[in-house]
């Protein structure tokens, strides 16, 4: 009996082991499928493809953070270059622009953040080269300038005549912008600045006639130079104004409702259009009063971002 009940005992130790044994190699097998699963799994990230591809884990990061999905299928389509990650973590970086930006480095070799400003706002064309209708889905926020038209035919829908009370005769703009203008008027006032509008709305034929009379005296280059083309003058959206200061006696390049205007008129939603140092951006001459109304919520976030409304517009707007 005794014999018998060890021999039972030897036999069920025996199996318990032998049950452990290939419990524990279940486990083993178990965890080597799952480390396997694992790295295939992150093979199909983007960032062990990056990596792959040479980017470094920060360059990496910004590119998980700025870039959307097509966009880094795309990148990981294109040969790694060191200049594409810091053109990435530049701040007006734009996907779509990422050949042009290289080209025109390669061509300019100018300062990043002026080489992205540059060819966000077309100026790796010449003006008036490649040029797209304006966006007249939402005439408040839509760009005219040398690369962005209005046809022959835009007129704005409220386009009203301004009372000779604050403009000089002949003005005309929408009617949301004298209505903008008029409070702004009234709070220049107040800080003894008389506001007057010398000129608003301009049509496609004044400004063919104002360009192709100087062509014809003084050549293309002198023209461009001079004024827009028919079209392309943001005089025709009527939400410019060009405003100056009545009864000033002092020096007319420095009107003190020049300053006032630079500080306070997106309040009233209007900006500068034309700032000193941005001529290259904008394609014109510090203008310090060309006024363009986009409204006091677009025209705020213009003024508070401190960049032109051309670059405003490629980077928030057109994308
Ligand atoms: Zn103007």
């Amino acid at each position: 009996m005794k014999k018998k009940k060890r021999k039972l005992k030897k036999k069920v130790k025996f199996l318990i082991k032998l049950l452990l044994v290939i419990i524990i190699i279940l486990i083993g097998i178990l965890y080597l499928l799952k480390r396997v699963n694992d790295q295939k799994k992150y093979e199909e990230t983007y960032e062990y493809k990056l990596t792959m591809k040479g980017y470094s884990t920060d360059d990496v990061n910004s590119i998980l953070n700025k870039l959307e999905d097509n966009e880094i299928n795309d990148l990981l389509n294109i040969e790694y270059n060191d200049l594409i990650p810091k053109l990435i973590k530049e701040k007006y970086f734009l996907f779509k622009n990422l050949n042009r930006y290289i080209t025109y480095y390669e061509k300019n070799k100018k300062d990043l953040n002026e080489v992205i400003s540059l060819v966000n706002v077309n100026r790796d064309c010449e003006y008036y080269e490649n040029t797209k209708p304006a966006d007249l889905t939402n005439t408040d926020t839509m760009l005219v300038n040398k690369y962005y038209y209005l046809e022959k035919d835009y007129v704005d829908s409220e386009l009203t005549n301004i009372s000779l009370s604050y403009a000089y005769a002949g003005n005309a703009a929408a009617k949301r912008v004298i209505d903008a203008f008029l409070t702004m008027y009234n709070d220049a006032l107040k800080d003894n600045i008389q506001l007057i509008i010398n000129s608003s709305y301009r049509s496609y034929e004044d400004q063919d006639e104002v360009w192709s009379n100087r062509r014809a005296t003084y050549g293309t280059k002198n023209a461009d130079n001079y004024a827009a083309r028919a079209g392309y003058s943001e005089h025709q959206t009527g939400l410019a104004l060009d405003i100056g200061q009545y009864n000033y006696d002092g020096d007319d390049d420095n009107l003190p409702a020049y300053e006032w205007l630079a500080n306070n008129s997106y309040k009233y939603g209007f900006i500068l259009r034309y700032p000193e140092g941005k001529e290259n951006i904008t394609g014109y001459s510090y203008e310090p009063w060309h006024f363009r109304y986009l409204g006091i919520d677009l025209a705020t976030k213009v003024y508070k971002e401190g960049i032109t409304f051309d670059e405003y517009y490629a980077y928030y707007i057109e994308k």
